[in-house]
């Protein structure tokens, strides 16, 4: 067990000590329980293998130089399942409930959380899926609420640097009014087939514009967009993309850090006029973005001469990942430190 080569994990799925379950029944969730197996036994006619009733989420805990363990902003991520919850009619999974099983995950699994050292963290995915057995298209009256835990490897491994993004027109992610504001798996598999083509073609991930018009941005695939200019952080509104944890706690520390934040449309014609680029979200905090093509309009935006990320990126970044890790005080009360 004291094999793990902490400086070359990878993002895959990494085997730990358990995870913690609560099993909605009757009105009511179970007292949570760990489980040492990493499988579920499911009805087969579980709404969740049906008709998409499933929602996730998707945190981080830190181990900083005082070896103590930071998570980041669970309570968001708990009142962000709950709207996923309402959004595809699933027992709400009251806040309480979710930061103890977060809680619980992590103390059990202590010993996969990473050295400060290795820019190393623990993934953490809690998962709510739709059990009961249903065959009309209805909502199951059962529900299971599970949390796992995984190693995962710095991002950047190469240091923090830009890739090249792409505009394909022919897909989309999201309807304006339907599921892209909640974070659930039917959004994912519809940005699979865009996002293999754009890896095939050499681009880390596809830029979505609003799918009514083509002509605002949306997001990055599993990400948000933010654009810089004039020393202003530019973020899109939008009916159709999540509201990503990371960019909330971007807009606030740009804020601190004296930009101005704009939080509006943003035509796709304004990439022309950004100084800077990135997606936003807990895998990387920030991945900023090189250049971005438009294929079916023939057009590309670049954002970095010299395959450098741009200088409001990287202090963002770095004020981020010191507050995650305790390097900076925790003045927004967004750290929880297990104990
Ligand atoms: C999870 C997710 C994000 C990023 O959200 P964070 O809370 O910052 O991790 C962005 N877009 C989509 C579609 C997502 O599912």
């Amino acid at each position: 067990m004291n094999t793990i080569d902490w400086s070359n994990l990878s993002f895959g799925y990494m085997k730990t000590d358990c995870n913690v379950r609560s099993y909605y029944r009757d009105g009511k969730w179970s007292e949570p329980e760990t489980e040492t197996s990493e499988y579920l036994t499911l009805h087969m006619a579980a709404t969740c293998l049906h008709y998409g009733q499933e929602a996730f989420e998707g945190l981080k805990a830190f181990r900083g130089k005082d070896g103590k363990i930071r998570i980041f902003r669970m309570r968001e991520n708990a009142l962000r399942l709950q709207s996923s919850c309402r959004g595809i009619m699933m027992a709400d999974v009251p806040t309480e409930l979710f930061e103890r099983m977060v809680l619980l995950a992590v103390e059990k699994n202590r010993r996969f959380v990473p050295p400060c050292e290795s820019g190393a963290s623990l993934y953490i995915r809690p998962l709510l899926i739709g059990t009961g057995a249903q065959v009309g298209v209805k909502q199951s009256k059962e529900y299971t609420f599970l949390i796992f835990v995984t190693p995962t490897g710095p991002y950047f491994k190469e240091g923090f640097k830009p890739t090249p993004m792409v505009i394909m027109r022919e897909y989309d992610r999201a309807a304006p009014l339907g599921t892209g504001t909640i974070k659930v798996g039917g959004n994912y598999a519809a940005s699979l087939r865009s996002g293999e083509k754009a890896h095939e073609m050499g681009y880390s991930a596809v830029l979505y514009l609003d799918a009514k018009e083509k002509k605002y941005i949306d997001e990055c695939g599993p990400a948000n967009f933010f654009g810089i200019r004039d020393n202003t952080y530019i973020t899109p509104r939008s009916e159709s993309i999540l509201p990503s944890i990371t960019n909330k706690s971007l807009m606030q520390l740009a804020e601190e850090i004296g930009l101005t934040v704009e939080r509006r449309p943003i035509p796709v014609e304004e990439l022309a006029t950004f100084e800077e680029a990135g997606a936003c979200g807990t895998a990387a905090v920030i991945s900023p973005i090189l250049r971005i093509d438009d294929l079916s309009e023939n057009k590309s935006y670049e954002f970095s001469k010299d395959g450098k990320a741009g200088p409001v990126s990287e202090k963002l970044y770095h004020k981020l990942r010191a507050i995650q890790y305790g390097d900076e005080p925790d003045k927004y009360g967004w750290i929880t430190v297990v104990e």
